[in-house]
């Protein structure tokens, strides 16, 4: 994990399915998402049918596996999950649809970024639950037509707007995740932290949630390190001041703002007078590759007001100046 060092994938896999909720009653927060996908299940299940294909968009870490793991379970039924970048070719895809269980949920992520063709073969899936198998090339090439059980594709993506429309519509109900309110954080730190036995106090729960970005996987794996903080330093006790004192070890700060981010925001404003600065000239600044900065470090900073993205460059706002400490150049436009 980039946020705090040096955990290996595998362990952090191991973690994250351990603290995941197994039914609707135990996902913390998204009342909305959680009521809609209550009553299209409750229906569906009524109906003693396959539910409707399902998208589910919000940023990572909000609880799309998640909820596709419990809309299976809701459903009685077993899940098979794989993603967009990894259906290089419609026939992986034809693949894995030929082979779904009657009633089977196919768990997409990152559905966006699935191949044309792929695409096409999934819009006639969806809709018919049929494929066209090409078999051949050239002029001799032929369609044979394959039929395939009812299934429910659940979709994830981080915006439902990157999906092209013809997709986009042949979902029967998308889902919008939001961001989660600290006391929603709270409760899933006090959730995860008694699956992990620790002690953790009310304090403790909201300093990790104050600094967790509004995401469940960031707030489960802020609570471990802290954990092995108070394990080795303290009494194993999560209070707030260890949680605090954990957290400035591991560099994320009280904004939640963790090493990348506070140094792309003090280049900004140290190197660059505030901006505005291209994104490249910033990247090598901080010595990382753009997309490292574009796609990980800026959404949460504009997210939180920190920096702005403009026609002419990348700009701080006067909350950057105030949030590192340092004051603005006299003239700087505000
Ligand atoms: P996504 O697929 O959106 O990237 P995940 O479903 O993998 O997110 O969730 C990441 C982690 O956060 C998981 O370990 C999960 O247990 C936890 N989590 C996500 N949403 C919730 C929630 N609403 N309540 C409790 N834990 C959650």
């Amino acid at each position: 994990g980039r946020l705090v060092g040096a955990t290996a994938e595998g362990e952090e896999l191991a973690a994250e399915a351990a603290l995941r909720p197994k039914d609707l009653a135990e996902f913390v927060g998204q009342p909305k998402v959680r009521e809609q996908l209550d009553l299209v299940l409750r229906a569906a299940r009524a109906r003693g049918g396959t539910a409707d294909h399902v998208l589910l968009s919000g940023a990572p870490g909000l609880g799309k596996t998640t909820l596709s793991m419990i809309i299976a379970a809701e459903m009685g039924a077993p899940i098979r999950i794989t993603s967009g970048p990894a259906i290089q070719h419609a026939g992986d895809l034809a693949a894995i649809l030929s082979s779904l269980a009657e009633g089977e949920v196919l768990f997409l992520d990152e559905i966006h970024r699935m191949s044309r063709p792929a695409e096409e073969m999934l819009y006639m899936a969806m809709e018919d639950f049929r494929v066209d198998v090409i078999v051949g090339k050239g002029p001799g090439a032929t369609a044979i037509p394959l039929e395939l059980p009812p299934f429910t594709l659940v979709g994830a993506t981080t915006r439902a707007g990157l999906l092209p429309p013809p997709l986009r519509d042949r979902f029967g109900f998308t889902g919008h995740m939001e961001f989660y309110a600290p006391t929603e954080l709270e409760r899933v730190i006090h959730r995860s932290a008694r699956l992990l036995d620790v002690t953790v106090s009310d304090g403790g729960a909201a300093e990790i949630a104050g600094r967790s970005r509004g995401t469940p996987r960031i707030a489960n794996r802020l609570l471990r390190r802290v954990r092995d903080y108070a394990q080795v330093r303290g009494d194993g006790v999560v209070t707030e001041e260890a949680a605090a004192r954990a957290l400035t070890v591991f560099e994320v700060d009280d904004r939640g703002l963790d090493r990348l981010d506070r140094s792309v925001l003090e280049a900004l404003l140290k190197l660059f007078g505030g901006g505005p600065v291209g994104l490249s000239t910033l990247a090598v600044a901080v010595g990382e590759e753009r997309e490292t900065v574009e796609e990980v470090a800026e959404p949460f900073l504009v997210r939180e007001g920190l920096l702005a993205r403009t026609p002419r460059g990348r700009v701080a706002t006067p909350a950057a100046w105030a949030h590192l400490g340092l004051t603005p150049p006299p003239g700087t436009p505000v």
